[in-house]
């Protein structure tokens, strides 16, 4: 008896993608917050929410567009106060990164969610960072801060963000642009991503999830963005996909998210399996888990459920692909691929 070259059933290949190491690359810490979080967090501080039970507050996570998920998003966010809100909130994703066998996370973070409350950015990213260091310490798990400018604010209001993280510069290794996407492209920014370039940050973009293809060259071009946050709707442009590929641009893609929030109608529309054949650096992430339905193993379990033409090989790439596109050096990159390489072993 010969073990069989490739998983038989999905049952095989589902204990693959689970076991395998990962790293995510697109994790709101702010979405992460569950109801039962945010219900614990609101009796602690005192914060009189809007919705008397978990229950209830589950409910209203049945949105249906981006602007109404951003809306029950920020409601959730109102409970963060203090420096060990933020750490309870960043350890809670960290445990359930262990047992999804995340190996590396580059977490986003909104600090003008939490300053225009009148939060100092010195109690967000002091409560991030100790629980990064703790993930590492406790679980193993490498991590690293972006922060994000919330692109329906003002470029002015980004600088002022960019002003008061400054002392923390040593906190986060690179700045992002989320929010409501439509209307607001990146060229809006252009000047403060110049900024943080000058300041050696990383840079990447939300771009071509609801927005147009043109919003991801505006990524690429002024903002020069390194991955795209999303990215689904570079297909609507041949020559910008076979860009993505030439230039090994990674492309963060976020499967039950897009459900969700209606880019895709189900997860059998989905492209990124079209886009990996095309050879494209797309990764698997969770973008908000807990309002979409799943954290990181369930957005692969579901997906390669949904996708008969992903097995093995593709769970492969995806999982080289999350490494490869991480903001770390080569070296720590290639012994995540070694001990990738070792669990799936004659499954390839
Ligand atoms: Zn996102």
């Amino acid at each position: 008896m010969t073990t069989p070259a490739t998983p038989s059933t999905h049952e095989p290949l589902n204990a693959l993608l689970r076991r395998m190491p990962k790293a995510e690359l697109h994790i709101h810490i702010e979405g992460s917050l569950e109801p039962e979080l945010i219900f614990r967090l609101a009796q602690r501080n005192g914060v009189a929410l809007k919705y008397d039970s978990v229950e209830a507050l589950r409910t209203a996570y049945a949105f249906s567009d981006l602007q109404s998920f951003l809306d029950i998003y920020y409601a959730g966010a109102s409970v963060l106060l203090k420096e060990e809100d933020f750490f309870d909130m960043a350890w809670a994703y960290f445990e359930r990164a262990a047992a999804d066998n995340v190996v590396h996370a580059e977490l986003f973070f909104d600090p003008q969610t939490h300053t225009e409350r009148g939060v100092p950015f010195e109690t967000v990213v002091r409560g991030l960072h100790h629980a990064c260091q703790r993930a590492h310490q406790e679980l193993g798990i490498s991590s690293r801060l972006i922060m994000c400018f919330l692109r329906h604010l003002s470029e002015e209001d980004a600088f002022k963000t960019l002003e008061q993280a400054l002392p923390w510069r040593q906190y986060f290794v690179g700045v992002g642009l989320d929010s409501s996407e439509r209307g607001h492209p990146p060229s809006k920014f252009e000047r403060v991503f110049a900024k943080c370039r000058e300041l050696g940050l990383h840079i990447v973009a939300h771009a071509g999830e609801e927005g147009p293809p043109a919003y991801i060259e505006e990524a690429l071009d002024l903002l020069k963005a390194e991955r795209i946050d999303h990215g689904v709707r570079c297909v609507e442009k041949p020559e910008l996909v076979q860009r993505l590929a030439r230039e090994r641009v990674p492309l963060t893609v976020c499967p039950l998210s897009n459900v969700k929030l209606c880019v895709f109608k189900h997860l059998g529309e989905h492209n990124i399996a079209a886009l990996l054949q095309q050879g494209l650096v797309v990764t698997v992430n969770s973008d908000d888990p807990a309002y979409f339905g799943g954290y990181l193993n369930q957005n692969f379990v579901e997906l390669f459920e949904a996708l008969p033409q992903l097995g093995a090989r593709e769970a492969y790439q995806l999982a080289l692909n999350s490494f490869e596109a991480s903001f770390v050096d080569q070296a720590t990159k290639d012994g995540w691929k070694r001990q990738l390489d070792a669990v799936f072993g004659a499954a390839l």
